[in-house]
């Protein structure tokens, strides 16, 4: 039982930690949300959705080999009508995070949403083959990380949702951790037949571009963009609005009119072209941000995390367990996955996987 707790911070501590998260994480929330006409925490209607228990979120059992099959139970949970086989969530990878990033996500988060998300890289991979089967998409993307590759991913992964029947497209960077529970609970409060843009706004203002006009003179342009590092969600109804201007080539050709990268191209095609505007939402994190600020009591009611290096150090989460910073290093993911799922068969056993 002790393992399956977060070691909570002094009291102290919290009231630190929480007060500097306020001060220097919200800051830029809260201009998003009075320029968004919000208020500071995101309205959830809780009519609109269904109750779920510790135990519908602690789903599955048995044998590592069934944690990375489809577990049916998770599979059929709804929150206010709202079912995880709704969203269909694309991950961005390439060859060279094939082994060090995707390992890892697919033993942890995505052994529980196996049926709903797809897997987006640039080169075939026996191995991811045989754990993702056809939910993993070669994309004849090129292996760089020039604006031009990663708008070529985003382009397919955009495709592949508008080809699917599912109500929500939610994109992921390879290295976050996404909560399915949470992101279902989120996404529940909205509705597909919405516009809807969803995530971390990635500047505390409204970015500016210049686009390029027909006959090649340029034009100022302001928008928000949710950062792709954190993850985001559009719904069905807005991403119809958006076909002409992201669909197939034309997600390319947008990118390029405004010479950024692929995040800031949805934000773009969204508020300028189609007229949306970004819900921000503060429980998507990238490593952009410093992770050691969200408090670890409220770690696991977060839709996505991330880590990597900021000002360089490694950002990570602060948690204090299952696994010590030796078993479980460069992420802190397998004892965040084991919070949330402790009947996983690796977390029984630590080390295990
Ligand atoms: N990525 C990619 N091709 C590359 C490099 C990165 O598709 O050549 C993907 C990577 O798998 C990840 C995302 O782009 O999903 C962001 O890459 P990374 O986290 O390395 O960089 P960041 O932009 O977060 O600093
Ligand atoms: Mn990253």
């Amino acid at each position: 039982m002790g393992r399956r707790l977060i070691r909570g911070l002094s009291g102290v501590t919290v009231f630190l930690v929480t007060v500097a998260l306020l001060s220097v994480r919200h800051h830029g929330a809260q201009e998003t949300a009075q320029y968004l006409g919000l208020g500071e925490g995101m309205s959830e209607n809780p009519e609109q959705r269904a109750k779920v228990s510790p135990e519908d979120v602690a789903g599955g059992d048995g044998s590592r080999q069934k944690d990375l099959q489809a577990h049916p139970q998770d599979e059929y949970k709804t929150r206010g009508g709202l079912k995880l086989e709704d969203i269909f969530i694309a991950v961005k990878t390439t060859k060279r995070f094939h082994q060090s990033r995707m390992e890892l996500l697919l033993d942890t988060w995505i052994s529980r949403a196996r049926e709903q998300t797809y897997v987006f890289t640039d080169e075939e991979d026996e191995a991811l083959k045989r754990r993702m089967g056809d939910h993993v998409v070669f994309s004849n993307c090129s292996a760089e990380h020039s604006h031009l590759a990663l708008s070529c991913k985003m382009a397919a992964e955009f495709d592949a949702f508008l080809a699917s029947s599912q109500s929500w497209f939610c994109h992921l960077d390879d290295d976050n951790y996404l909560n399915p529970q949470a992101l279902l609970k989120l996404l529940s409060s909205y509705s597909a037949a919405w516009d809807v843009y969803i995530g971390k706004p990635s500047l505390n203002r409204p970015i500016r571009a210049s686009e390029t006009l027909p006959n090649n003179k340029t034009k100022s342009v302001r928008f928000w963009f949710a950062t792709g590092g954190a993850g985001f969600c559009i719904s069905r109804k807005l991403a119809s609005k958006m076909v002409p201007w992201a669909s197939g080539r034309n997600f390319l050709s947008t990118s390029e009119l405004i010479h950024l990268p692929d995040d800031c191209t949805m934000g773009y095609i969204i508020e300028c072209k189609v007229g949306g505007q970004l819900l921000s939402s503060s429980l998507f994190h990238s490593h952009l941000e410093n992770l050691q600020l969200i408090p670890s009591t409220q770690l696991t009611q977060q839709v996505t995390l991330s880590y990597g290096v900021f000002e360089n150090k490694l950002n990570i989460i602060e948690l204090s367990g299952p696994f010590s910073p030796q078993e479980d290093p460069s992420s802190r993911f397998r004892s965040l996955h084991c919070h949330l799922y402790p009947d996983t068969s690796w977390c029984l056993q630590p080390g295990g996987w």
